[in-house]
């Protein structure tokens, strides 16, 4: 805020309205939820209660960081003591920073609410404090404004309230939660530059869950701990988590991890893997330790709200209580991710691994359903169960690739090149033409969805062959460095067998088609010279024909496979454009200024 501001601030001081320490909340203060605890406030609420408490308090700093795809503000609210409003001053004063994400779901929009409470106590009763001494939180009080934009009473089918539920997709129907790694939303892209502008150490997406009914009115899913780093997991398991869900029980909330299930809880819970398309799969490639809180959908909203306040306060108090233990981690984190040379590139759930939580439940059963006359699901309130139940916690990687020293992206395709820098990526441009003897990546195949999904069409068991081959680099290509930070994003994205990866997204799926042919009349005789001038193309062709019984009946067949062994056959046909540079190789460079060659 300004002098000014905080003059006026002053004002209210005088006036009787300041030190609201230990007095009754003035009317005035309260939030729309507040005053109607079946009201969840409109983003233009929120942001106009939030300009108030940034009119009377010194501690917080309001800054719009981008838009909605329906061009609407996205808004960033800074709260710390003595106020801070810079990340360079944040690391200065050796702060935690903790981003705060609300509303990507907008019909979930408990931790809107949570934030607001939670943004005034911060900012005007003291015992906050000392935590924002040690302390920058930087909240995003609604994420998907299009899809809050859009509020009906009846957006959640099976969800206790708000009154008014926002709508998942955003200005374009996207999920958010799927896009920050294509970042088809400006949201994403705007995230993605906040994001690394405040590099944080900590970040929670406030959600509220659907599925099985348990007594549990809040459950956390933390960052899958086996992608992390072996110090931050640890930090992380041994630390972090357990202060997280002991100070939620003394603050009477017992909060359990996400119920994420094949049947009902009692057969067991499984880890979620959280991918990077997801938002603390993100924050994880960049060693932020992310939590999604999900309240459950069938408790009162206000119980939702006020247990996600008790998370975000708990994460707060736990943050500065370990602050040394979490910035130690996080930095030794960044050093290990620098040295680490194989990275995991796909997960399965690992099986053999089980643990056994405490976990309070309701009996399940079934009865005929009114609707189909067939058996249903129900759960029974009336029969509570307490016991411990399997859970597993562990993935297993079922796919790692060595680190390269670096990756070339011929310059034409600027759509990845420009994700990597809002990523903070490091590129420069290679000066000159240069011929390279490098490892080439051929897309063998691969299973595309038959359905769209978030706007794509996904692949995955992509299969590659690997050959070494003399390629064109040209003048204003674009190096890419291994050596740098973003690590373990560019591992996820650059190779194609990663499911979150540029090809898995379609940004490549133009070397999928062939796009020179031949006339089988006319190559009928080149075929027919080729064979015969070359033995070894004869004993291979022979040896194939017993292989293939289709030969038999489709003269092209056999023709499409001297062709494919010709000469004529163009070589950047599923060939992958990325090259993975494996040796070190003396490239000249030139800083890499936008996606123009000649920027
Ligand atoms: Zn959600």
């Amino acid at each position: 805020m300004t002098n000014a501001r905080y003059f006026s601030g002053f004002l209210l001081v005088l006036l009787g309205l300041g030190s609201f320490t230990a007095q009754p909340l003035p009317q005035d203060w309260r939030t729309p939820f507040e005053r109607d605890s079946t009201w969840s406030a409109e983003w233009k609420e929120a942001y106009a209660y939030l300009d108030r408490l940034d009119e009377v308090s010194d501690r917080i700093s309001i800054r719009t960081f981008g838009e909605s795809d329906g061009f609407l503000p996205l808004r960033e609210v800074v709260i710390s003591s003595p106020e801070v409003t810079t990340p360079q001053e944040a690391r200065a004063r050796n702060k935690v920073v903790l981003l705060i994400n609300n509303a990507i779901h907008p019909g979930e929009s408990a931790g809107v609410d949570a934030c607001l409470m939670l943004a005034r106590e911060m900012a005007l009763e003291d015992r906050w404090q000392e935590v924002l001494e040690d302390m920058v939180i930087v909240m995003i009080p609604y994420y998907n404004l299009d899809g809050g934009y859009a509020r009906r009473p009846h957006t959640r089918a099976n969800q206790q309230g708000p009154a008014m539920q926002g709508f998942r997709g955003n200005g374009k129907n996207l999920d958010l939660n799927r896009d920050f790694i294509k970042c088809d939303s400006r949201n994403a892209r705007s995230f993605t530059e906040l994001f690394h502008y405040w590099d944080p150490d900590l970040f929670v997406d406030t959600h509220t869950s659907n599925g099985a009914d348990y007594q549990a009115t809040i459950t956390v899913i933390a960052t899958q701990p086996d992608k992390l780093p072996s110090g931050l997991k640890a930090y992380q398991q041994e630390l972090l988590l357990p202060a997280l869900y002991k100070g939620m029980e003394e603050k009477h909330w017992t909060m359990t991890p996400y119920v994420h299930t094949d049947g009902p809880p009692e057969s067991g819970i499984h880890g979620f893997l959280d991918l990077p398309r997801y938002s603390t799969g993100y924050a994880a490639l960049f060693q932020t330790l992310g939590f999604m809180p999900e309240t459950h959908m069938l408790k009162p909203f206000s119980q939702r709200v006020y247990s996600t306040k008790a998370f975000l306060e708990t994460i707060c108090e736990t943050a500065m209580r370990q602050k040394t233990d979490l910035l130690e981690a996080r930095a030794n984190a960044r050093r290990e991710v620098l040295a680490t040379s194989i990275w995991p590139l796909q997960w399965q759930l690992d099986t053999s691994r089980v643990d056994s939580i405490w976990f309070g439940g309701y009996a399940h059963g079934y009865r005929p359903s009114a609707v189909s006359g067939l058996p249903r699901l129900f759960y029974d309130r009336d029969q509570p169960f307490y016991q411990q139940i399997p859970y597993y916690p562990a993935y297993t990687p079922i796919l790692s690739a060595e680190r390269p020293w670096g990756w070339i992206i011929p310059q034409a395709w600027t759509s990845i090149m420009e994700r990597l820098a809002w990523n903070d990526i490091r590129m420069h441009r290679i000066v000159g033409d240069t011929l390279l003897r490098a490892p080439a990546l051929r897309i063998i195949s691969e299973e595309t969805s038959d359905r769209p999904y978030e706007g794509h069409y996904l692949h995955a068991q992509v299969d590659v062959a690997e050959e070494m081959d003399t390629l064109l680099v040209r003048d204003g290509d674009v190096w890419i460095p291994a050596d740098q930070p973003g690590i373990a994003y560019l591992m996820a994205t650059m190779d194609p067998r990663a499911p979150d990866s540029w090809f898995a997204w379609n940004f490549l799926d133009a070397i999928l088609n062939q796009k020179e042919y031949f006339s089988a009349y006319v190559f009928e005789d080149l075929a027919d010279q080729m064979l015969n001038s070359d033995p070894e193309l004869r004993r291979l062709f022979d040896h194939q024909r017993t292989l293939e019984p289709q030969w038999k009946t489709d003269p092209n067949a056999a023709l499409e496979w001297i062709y494919r062994h010709s000469e004529y056959y163009e070589p950047t046909h599923r060939r992958y454009p990325i090259v993975r540079i494996m040796e070190p190789t003396g490239f000249r460079l030139r800083p890499y200024q936008g996606t123009s060659p000649r920027d």
